[in-house]
């Protein structure tokens, strides 16, 4: 794929809902369309009236999985939603979620942002492969190990009621890694959020109704006011007493994902109490302070580096204009049979402004480089289009780690910043100069009294992850289990 892994990869976005009376499989359709950049693979919608949890789930974007036809047979009060991109697993209907088991004479549903890092010792516990209970449709990924070890703790006796709340107490202290979780049963919907809080969870208050969702912007679509941050530790149960909390795992400092703020979130977020867009506006005024550079006129790489393109301007002085236009309608891309065709896939998504490019000094402001083919096409448009210097300035720091905690870019040999130094990708990507924001500008930008992770750009760990072993495990086990 020419472009795959040109950014990072968010693993997944969830949702969940609990509203008597509302519409809450449209309201989580919303709520699901306003997280899809957080994953495309595929869609799914679970609802219950009180009876039985019913799923519906495909692969594709939320608007090419449901339709009227789809939605409209899903009634009920309380549902929960996910959209994926695999970080573990591959991409196949089965690995889908909401992932649904059933436990006794009860069913629930499960959907999972991030990724478990003790993936291994899990399936020893449970004996088995992604089938602790029979007849499920379990599919590979480390999510399904997670409704597993669920369904094993959920089993009651007969016509006894679920017990969802106390398995999620009891089966999430003994998961490792990063993972916000929202599941449901017949009458509660749980959310979940790892005690080091990598990956974001909010809770909306409707009129009638709570709301969970990855991010803020999928509490605005539906109308619903945002109340507070899911803490790190915290299981949240949403049922008709309202709402309650329990927090069954052993203290940790907060972890959130620094690429939240970077490139992960839309903009329209609040994380950490924080405008997501106005972190990054500082991240490229700070990176103007560090890395100034005498130019004509400073543009973003469309549409993530917008802000911080923005911040770098206002900082220096140099005037701001569009130098690419991106075409919104292209996903990803699949025309890959040759090598032209390849190159011709960065012109399918942005094509030059050539008058406002011709005979200028341009500063190009990314939000992150991963492997390099991507900017390396970019300047190469430009200069075709008349730049007259392309200096290229990060508004993050280089990326040399991979990360186990819900972020795909591969293994760290096809990092470039891991194998490359500045100087060498600068000519690799055949730029005139490229600087990359510092981490102290980085956390300075998003806020650094709170506690984030920054291991992909550190190599610091909140977590004792075997870097090596432990990714091709996971990857060796998912390609195992899926044949
Ligand atoms: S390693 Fe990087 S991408 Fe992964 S959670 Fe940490 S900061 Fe985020």
């Amino acid at each position: 794929m020419p472009d795959a892994h040109s950014k990072p990869r968010e693993a997944c976005g969830v949702f969940g809902i609990y509203a008597p009376g509302a519409p809450t499989a449209s309201l989580t359709y919303l709520g699901l369309h306003a997280l899809q950049h957080r994953g495309q693979e595929s869609a799914g919608i679970a609802v219950s009236d009180g009876e039985t949890v019913t799923v519906v789930k495909d692969l594709g974007l939320v608007t090419q999985v449901f339709d009227e036809q789809r939605l409209s047979p899903l009634q009920g009060h309380l549902g929960i939603g996910h959209v994926r991109y695999s970080t573990t697993g591959s991409n196949t209907w089965e690995n889908s979620q909401p992932a649904y088991r059933t436990a006794g004479q009860c069913g629930f549903a499960l959907a999972h942002n991030g990724n478990l890092t003790n993936t291994e010792e899990l399936f020893a516990q449970t004996g088995t492969l992604f089938s602790a209970v029979p007849g499920s449709q379990a599919g590979t990924s480390d999510s399904d190990v997670i409704a597993d070890l669920v369904a094993v703790e959920n089993q009651g006796g007969e016509g006894e009621a679920s017990r969802l709340e106390a398995a999620v107490c009891e089966v999430v202290p003994r998961l490792e890694g990063a993972f916000t979780l929202v599941l449901m049963d017949e009458t509660c919907v749980v959310g979940v959020r790892d005690p080091f809080g990598f990956r974001p969870l909010c809770l909306g208050r409707l009129e009638h109704g709570w709301v969970l969702a990855s991010e803020t912007c999928a509490l605005d679509i539906v109308g619903a006011h945002f109340v507070r941050e899911v803490e790190p530790g915290e299981v949240i149960v949403l049922d008709a007493d309202g709402i309650h909390s329990h927090h069954p795992f052993d203290r940790a400092d907060p972890h959130l994902c620094v690429f939240e703020f970077v490139y992960f979130a839309r903009p329209d977020s609040n994380l950490y109490g924080r405008s997501v867009h106005a972190a990054r506006q500082r991240m490229g005024r700070l990176l103007a302070r560090q890395v100034p550079v005498e130019a004509d006129m400073v543009m973003p790489v469309p549409e993530s580096g917008i802000p911080a393109a923005q911040g770098y301007a206002m900082e220096s002085g140099i005037p701001y204009g569009d130098g690419l236009v991106k075409n919104r309608y292209v996903g990803r891309t699949f025309i890959a049979p040759t090598q032209e065709l390849r190159d011709r896939s960065v012109r399918m998504k942005l094509n030059p402004l050539e008058d406002n490019i011709s005979g200028k000094r341009l500063v190009v402001i990314d939000d992150s480089i991963v492997r390099g083919s991507t900017t390396r096409k970019i300047v190469a448009l430009l200069r075709e289009a008349g730049a007259e210097e392309v200096h290229c300035r990060i508004s993050s720091p280089p990326y040399r780690w991979p990360c186990y905690f819900g972020m795909d870019t591969g293994r760290r040999s096809e990092l470039l910043a891991a194998n490359m130094s500045v100087g060498e990708i600068r000519d690799y990507v055949g730029a005139d100069s490229l600087a990359y924001l510092g981490i102290e500008n980085l956390l300075q930008a998003v806020g650094s009294e709170q506690g984030f992770c920054t291991a992909c750009l550190t190599g610091d760990y909140p977590l004792s992850v075997a870097h090596p072993v432990a990714k091709d495990a996971l990857e060796l086990f998912a390609e195992g289990a899926a044949r």
